[in-house]
């Protein structure tokens, strides 16, 4: 059975309203948009929908105590809470280098979670 839902498109700060419609596990229709990336849209955010994951895990011998780190690409909604639960585990040792992978593949998704910057080292005197 087909059913239609309507979602904002964010690719771009026109924001257009879709009107995209489901059915047989496809997009078969979509109204509102001003451009094809909309339907792209539609069809990700109804039948794959994905977000960025952003968070921080704990740090030793570092000038901070927490690494921020996040998702190098979206990964599918429904793995955020299993991923962050993941990263709850994981304790890096300083310093740090942006975008050096802190898990790799994580819950066999094919994206790596990175270091969202630098941390240097604590220097003891
Ligand atoms: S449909 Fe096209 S113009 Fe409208 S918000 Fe999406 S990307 Fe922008």
């Amino acid at each position: 059975m087909a059913e239609t839902r309507e979602i904002i498109c964010v690719t771009c700060p026109m924001g257009c309203t879709v009107q995209a419609t489901v059915e047989n596990g496809e997009v078969c229709d979509a109204r509102g948009q001003a451009c094809k990336r909309g339907v792209a849209f539609a069809r990700e955010e109804l039948l794959d929908p994905r977000r960025m994951l952003t968070a921080t895990v704990a740090l030793k011998g570092g000038v901070l105590r927490r690494s921020p780190v996040r998702s190098e690409r979206p990964l599918p909604k429904a793995m955020l809470l299993r991923a962050a639960e993941v990263l709850r585990s994981v304790t890096l040792q300083a310093p740090v280098a942006q975008g050096q992978v802190v898990v790799a593949d994580i819950l066999g998704s094919g994206v790596d979670i990175i270091a969202s910057r630098d941390i240097a080292a604590e220097v003891l005197s």
